[in-house]
């Protein structure tokens, strides 16, 4: 699988995607990311990639001309089937569901905006979807889109050493994931569970699947409720 993730610092981005687990991969060739610097392809003499609001209003907004000039770069040298998507505050909430669901795609190109964002012909020219990583409002795009990149990615095939890796895990199934423990068996007076050292593995699983159940009605009930209706 493919991201291209466009950009106006890309500097800020390649060394997320270098390291750890999404380094590996990238590594191993089992995904590739791009970062592109949107400013390489401004017309402006002075390399500028925003103006002011039409209308007025504080902060600058991103020009068409660059950025679309550089979705369709790059969108000529994809193959394969492809998803433009604009991160976005004011775009669908992205969740588990939807991370599964873009896991369809050859390539994302993720779009990051920044300062007051971007002109809204360039969602009607060239965006497919827009995507919110939460309620709240960040100063650009770029750690959304690594967000997208980072959960996609986990799910694409040899990058985790199991599909059980993700499968089993919080949210994956409506619930939230069992409690985890590892050596030592006591820290400071707290025990590992009994029934997680004793070997009987019908029992171990009982236990992460009540325990899963009980978690997400503590945590997230309502996870809990949207999983019994
Ligand atoms: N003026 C815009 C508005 O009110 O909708 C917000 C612009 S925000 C300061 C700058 C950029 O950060 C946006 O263009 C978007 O790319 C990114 N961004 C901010 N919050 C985000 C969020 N919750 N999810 C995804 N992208 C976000």
């Amino acid at each position: 699988m493919n991201f291209e993730v466009l950009t106006l610092f890309p500097d800020s981005l390649r060394p997320v995607f270098a390291s750890s687990i999404i380094g590996r991969a990238c590594e191993k060739n089992l995904i590739s990311v791009n970062c592109t610097d949107i400013r390489d392809y401004t017309l402006d003499k002075h390399r500028r990639v925003d103006d002011a609001p039409y209308g007025g209003g504080y902060g600058m907004v991103m020009m068409c001309q660059p950025v679309v000039d550089c979705i369709r770069a790059v969108k000529k040298r994809l193959s394969g089937s492809t998803r433009v998507i604009y991160m976005s505050p004011q775009g669908a909430l992205f969740d588990q569901s939807k991370a599964r669901e873009l896991l369809a795609y050859d390539n994302l190109v993720l779009l990051c905006g920044h300062y007051e964002g971007i002109d809204e012909r360039i969602i009607e020219l060239e965006i497919d979807e827009e995507i919110s990583v939460g309620n709240y409002v960040l100063t650009g795009g770029e750690l959304p889109a690594a967000i997208v990149v980072d959960c996609v990615s986990r799910m694409v095939e040899g990058v985790l050493p199991s599909p059980e890796c993700f499968e089993l895990e919080s949210l994956q199934n409506g619930y939230l994931e069992h409690a985890q423990y590892t050596r030592p068996r006591v820290f400071e007076g707290l025990e590992v569970p009994e029934v997680l050292v004793n070997g009987n593995h019908a029992l171990q699983e009982k236990w992460k699947s009540e325990q899963s159940r009980e978690r997400t009605g503590a945590k997230r009930p309502d996870l809990l409720k949207k999983a019994k209706d």
